[in-house]
């Protein structure tokens, strides 16, 4: 690629990079509407082409090297476009090695494991990108602004005081750390959405009869709970930043930036692993050669 190509996907990831150790304060210390410089959808979308032709290429080679995972973590308020950023940004990929999950409201099982179980057998394997739509951190979210949830998960008497986030966010911060050194890289995305887009798309899947089927009411209960969301988010951001994992704050009120943003943080993983097809040892060589031979043999006269 390009070295201009390569400084370009360089400048959108910086701007929205949470350094780690950073302290972040939402919604104040991010944009939502923010572009980043461009103009517009038009201006963006050969981007985005040019940035999906590179995300299937790469993941081929990914899979065939088969020694790294990536897994994309996509958290965000209802309505910032978790599913369409799956729909768009993977639209060119080979589903064979793609793996989306989403996470929902944990069951009876689930609950009677420790939290992260049911994150750990939903890693991707060597070679396939995995997606979480909701992910391990709604642990430190959902169950933060709704304390009947932690109440649900049986926790050891003496583990149910204030400090609970604290080893959460030290535990999640291991975990993940446990990840990337035995090759699963970890993308970390949180679609930033503004309370005013966020009841605008409310109103047009109300109004919108094809859209009915994504709304819920809860929505709108959650919805009240915007600021204790907005203080969950900050201090996920400021505690869970690290080195090996790094959060991104991606503005998400014009989908066409967050795709483009989210295509070129996955894009750069890729890059940075710069996976090779195999080459075939000597013996392997040898084998292919009397197999060709044996095919020609066969030829038709
Ligand atoms: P949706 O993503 O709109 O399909 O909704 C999934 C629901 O599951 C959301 O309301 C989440 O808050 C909820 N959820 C996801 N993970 C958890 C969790 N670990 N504990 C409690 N609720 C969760
Ligand atoms: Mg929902």
């Amino acid at each position: 690629m390009p070295d201009d190509e390569r400084a370009q996907l360089s400048r959108l990831i910086r701007r929205v990079r949470v350094e780690p150790g950073r302290k972040v304060t939402l919604p104040a210390d991010f944009d939502p509407g923010d572009t980043g410089g461009i103009a517009g959808r038009a201006e963006a979308e050969p981007h985005l082409e040019r940035g999906l032709e590179l995300l299937a290429r790469y993941q081929d080679r990914l899979a065939a090297q088969a020694t790294h995972g990536v897994l994309l973590v996509l958290q965000a308020l209802d309505a910032a476009g978790k599913d369409s950023t799956v729909k768009h940004v993977m639209r060119g990929t080979n589903p064979a090695f793609v793996r989306v999950h989403s996470f929902k409201v944990p069951s009876v099982e689930e609950l009677m494991h420790t939290y992260l179980w049911r994150y750990s057998v939903r890693i991707p394997e060597r070679g396939v990108i995995g997606i979480f739509n909701r992910s391990h951190y709604e642990e430190v979210l959902v169950v933060r602004v709704h304390p009947e949830l932690l109440e649900r998960q049986r926790l050891p008497a003496e583990m149910r005081d204030p400090d609970v986030w604290r080893h959460r966010f030290e535990e999640i911060n291991a975990w993940e750390r446990h990840l990337v050194r035995n090759g699963t890289r970890v993308v970390k995305v949180f679609l930033h959405i503004s309370a005013e887009e966020q009841r605008r798309r409310f109103l047009e899947r109300i109004d919108d009869p094809d859209k009915n089927w994504k709304f819920s009411a809860a929505d709108v209960r959650e919805r009240r709970c915007w600021n204790d969301y907005m203080h969950a988010y900050s201090e996920v951001l400021s505690h869970t930043s690290t080195r090996w994992a790094p959060w991104h704050v991606v503005p998400a009120d014009h989908k066409w930036y967050s795709r483009l943003v989210v295509s070129a943080l996955i894009v750069d993983t890729l890059m940075d692993i710069d996976p090779q097809y195999p080459r075939p040892s000597e013996e392997e060589r040898r084998a292919l050669a009397e197999a060709r031979a044996e095919l020609e043999a066969e030829q038709p006269s």
